[in-house]
């Protein structure tokens, strides 16, 4: 099964809009997101034994929940670029529907 791209993504208020090419629509808080930032800074990395480093935490600073921009990414993904300057965090469409059903179940 192939998987749903992105037909429209709008930002409205503190939400990201996403449209799938399924018909599906995902509202996604952008403090849900970004605290869900996938990038290795964020998440921590996994040596090989699989033990996630994480970083430490770190407060968010002003505009960390601001979406300045975003572009897509060869076809499978969103980078967003954050208002605080943070922009290493690749969302893929597979992850953005991931975090779209747990936001509806929560
Ligand atoms: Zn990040």
């Amino acid at each position: 099964m192939a998987i749903p791209i992105p037909s429209s993504v709008q930002q409205i208020g503190r939400e990201l809009v996403i449209v799938w090419s399924d018909g599906k629509e995902d509202y996604l808080g952008l403090e849900m997101l970004r605290r869900n930032c996938p990038c290795a800074y964020c998440k921590g990395e996994q040596d090989l034994l699989g033990n996630v480093h994480r970083a430490p935490a770190r407060p968010y600073g002003l505009g960390a929940f601001l979406l300045q921009t975003w572009q897509k990414v060869g076809g499978y993904a969103i980078q967003i670029f954050w208002a605080d300057g943070h922009s290493d965090g690749i969302y893929s469409f597979e992850y953005l529907r991931r975090l779209g059903s747990q936001t509806q179940t929560a």
